[in-house]
């Protein structure tokens, strides 16, 4: 059986963690541009980015969304640039989509959408229909290809929903995310229940929260899927929490069992191509 190339998604920074629990947690747009230039060496191809203001605060303002942007393609060309639009902090629509108006040489290439509201072991995420329409529809509008989130099976079903009234559109790129207090748990069974509900053929990375990460990261990898992997979801590297992980060392962890089962990892051109993303030309970097 032939699995295809493996595409790894590197959840940099999130919303929730901070430097004292990991001082390896990148916070600046230039410690997040090095360990995306460091991730990117490594085999990672997509970069999950959250915007933090200088004293560490979550912040969806697009002028820092753009100052790490610039950074990420100055040293890593080649990235693909996955920004968030979460609600977590942000409620407003404006806020929440202000990151997908950066132009030319800023302009994200993918950027999240959760596709339901739904609880983490301290807070809601909440994400209306209403919200998800709007956030998909901006996405379609500018071209920018969404990081569909998904934490539980019913998520799949508006994703066909989304399908059918035509706010998404193939190829699709989901992430389905298990092993957080309130949804799916971390099983095998609830990944491949997951993977069967999909539209025939999309695109998938597995990723855990927490001490599930590198279990669902190794389910993926053996099934075929692809990997979404980073200290925004887990800062350990080991289940019993003594290491602490950098974001280097997961993704090179991650390349060492793709290679043990013989899954190569997708060159940056064909990641671009599976994700329906057009090359980059090098041309727009001259006017950074
Ligand atoms: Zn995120």
């Amino acid at each position: 059986m032939e699995l295809g190339k493996l595409i790894i998604n590197v959840a940099l920074t999130g919303i929730i963690p901070d430097k004292r629990e990991n001082p390896h947690l990148p916070v600046t747009p230039e410690e997040i541009a090095r360990d995306c230039e460091q991730c990117f060496a490594a085999g990672a191809r997509i970069f999950h980015v959250h915007a933090r203001e200088a004293d560490g605060r979550p912040t969806y303002r697009p002028e820092i969304y753009g100052e790490i942007i610039s950074r990420v393609r100055e040293r890593c060309p080649e990235a693909i640039i996955c920004v968030s639009t979460s609600g977590r902090r942000f409620k407003e629509f404006h806020q929440r989509a202000a990151v997908l108006d950066l132009e030319g040489p800023l302009k994200p290439d993918m950027a999240s959408l959760t596709l339901g509201s739904h609880n983490f072991p301290r807070e809601a995420s909440v994400n209306s229909p209403e919200m998800i329409q709007s956030l998909a529809r901006r996405m379609q509008d500018r071209g920018i290809v969404p990081e569909l989130e998904i934490f539980d099976l019913g998520m799949i079903d508006y994703a066909w929903y989304l399908i059918r009234k035509g706010m998404i559109r193939e190829p699709f790129y989901f992430n389905l995310i298990l092993g957080s207090l309130g949804t799916a748990s971390a099983t095998p069974y609830n990944l491949a229940a997951m993977v069967r509900a999909l539209p025939p053929g999309a695109c998938w990375a597995g990723g855990g929260l927490g001490r599930f990460q590198f279990y669902v990261n190794c389910l993926a990898i053996a099934m075929g899927g692809h990997v979404r992997v980073g200290l925004e979801d887990n800062l350990y590297l080991d289940p019993g929490k003594r290491q602490l992980a950098t974001n280097p060392s997961l993704v090179a962890r991650l390349v060492t069992v793709a290679q043990a089962m013989a899954r190569e990892i997708a060159t940056p051109e064909e990641a671009r191509e599976i994700l329906g993303l057009t090359p980059r030309q090098s041309r727009t970097l001259s006017s950074l």
